[in-house]
């Protein structure tokens, strides 16, 4: 799924990496690169244009943390940028009423006999008792498709073969749904190659008569501008209330996921992503950003920093490490930071300049069990300076936190390791002091 967008976005935003600071120079590169991604991607130029003057103004608005490097705050500011722009947060289709009527609209050939398929598929699935309408009357082979997709689905279709009136299918099928006490109607209903005066008539006219809960439009996500225009002309004349993008498996370039949400205004609430009945999902805005920067794991990085890390901290850090004065003290409170961001194999690498050492000595999470209670034996004047913990201390601490001997002079001993480390590269840095954190 948007491959070559995703390739390109990366690119963009490694041309960040290893930069000190976000600054106005360094940014615009950076975004222009991003529009012409977003171009090349079929994103309307507007839009495009003023999601990467947000992503701009919000890029140089903001420090950099010391725990994370421009690259990965940059890779941050652009997710959130376009999950906004595919309309911020998921919206469910409405299904009150008894029953619900969900009326399915679209070109021929986008995928709007599957999808009824598959929603219903879905919704059966989640208890709910679903009848099937089929409504187009031009196209007898999309009767049997539909009674095909049913039958896998285990969902009773409604269709009337001989009838050549869709609003009379339609109303008839609702009367039949209210005797069966169905919950949710699905109607499927008529589609042109083109957009074409008849087909709409003959939809608003469903529409009319049926007063849906939820009216869905269906779109090939592949056509790109194409879906975006053909969106347009539906929402005109049946202002429907959501958007279902199809054939996201398929090598979309991701135009028409982004634009459509700002060009129509309507959300995206379904996407299709194969052709079998369970390749269908919820769309979520924030997860389909992830995707398109196919680099979760960093955003979620980013974020977890932006909340948990104390900048302030961080920096009486540094201070500490360059002057050589790093202590037991120190070293708990950034086991303590560690902890409330999570699993230690992850985060390593934003503890500033102790997380490579750590990393390196391979200590697993439940390794820092013991030594925290080390630690935490030892009285603040000890953690201050442990060049007082003498045999009998020593053995104290171990008692005290039920650990041997053995493991506290281990300790010692890695810590005394750790801070020759860090007066060694103090002195490689020269006065610049610590090297940049895992850049
Ligand atoms: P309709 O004319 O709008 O009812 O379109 P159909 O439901 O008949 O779909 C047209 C073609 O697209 C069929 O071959 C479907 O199997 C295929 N199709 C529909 N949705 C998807 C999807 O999400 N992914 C893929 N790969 N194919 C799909």
């Amino acid at each position: 799924m948007f491959d070559s967008l995703s390739t390109k976005l990366d690119y963009a935003i490694k041309s960040l990496k290893g930069e000190g600071k976000i600054t106005e120079i360094n940014v615009a590169t950076t975004v222009k690169e991003i529009r012409r991604a977003l171009v090349d991607a079929d994103v309307n130029y507007k839009v495009a244009k003023s999601v990467t003057d947000k992503i701009k103004d919000e890029a140089l608005g903001q420090d950099v943390l010391i725990a994370v490097k421009p690259g990965q705050l940059m890779v941050k500011i652009v997710a959130d940028e376009l999950t906004n722009l595919m309309g911020g947060t998921k919206v469910d289709i409405n299904l009150t009423g008894e029953p619900a009527v969900v009326l399915v609209a679209g070109l021929q050939g986008s995928g709007k006999t599957t999808f009824s398929g598959k929603l219903g598929y879905l919704l059966k699935k989640q208890n709910r008792n679903v009848l099937l309408v089929a409504c187009d009357i031009y196209r007898p082979a999309a009767i049997d498709q539909l009674k095909v997709l049913g039958e896998q689905a285990g969902v009773e279709v409604y269709a009337e073969p001989e009838n050549r009136n869709a609003v009379e299918i339609a109303r008839n099928a609702i009367a039949y749904a209210k005797e069966q006490r169905k919950k949710v109607v699905i109607v499927d209903t008529a589609g042109r190659l083109a957009i074409d005066e008849q087909m709409m008539r003959e939809i608003a006219e469903v529409k009319k008569a049926i007063q849906p809960t939820e009216t869905l439009f269906v779109v090939d996500s592949m056509t790109g501008q194409d879906a975006v225009n053909t969106a347009k002309a539906f929402n005109e004349r049946l202002n429907f209330d959501g958007v279902v993008l199809t054939k996201l498996d398929g090598d979309s370039r991701g135009g028409a996921a982004l634009s459509i949400r700002t060009v129509v205004e309507k959300p995206i609430k379904y996407i299709g992503t194969g052709e079998k009945l369970d390749a269908i999902d919820v769309f979520h805005p924030d997860r389909m950003a992830q995707r398109i920067l196919g680099m979760g794991d960093v955003i979620s990085l980013v974020e977890r920093a932006q909340q948990n890390f104390d900048e302030e901290e961080a920096r009486r850090l540094q201070k500490k490490i360059r002057k050589n004065q790093f202590d037991f003290n120190d070293f708990l409170s950034q086991l303590e930071q560690i902890k409330k961001m999570g699993s230690l194999k992850d985060l390593v690498g934003m503890i500033p300049g102790v997380g490579k050492m750590v990393k390196d000595m391979d200590i697993s999470d439940d390794a820092f069990k013991p030594i925290e209670a080390i630690i935490r034996s030892m009285t603040p004047y000890e953690r201050a300076n442990p060049v007082v913990l003498n045999g009998s201390r020593r053995r104290r601490i171990a008692d005290g936190s039920g650990t041997s001997i053995q493991e506290v002079n281990n300790l010692l001993k890695q810590f005394e390791e750790m801070r020759k480390m860090m007066k060694a590269m103090n002195n490689m840095g020269g006065k610049g002091g610590m090297p940049v954190p895992n850049a």
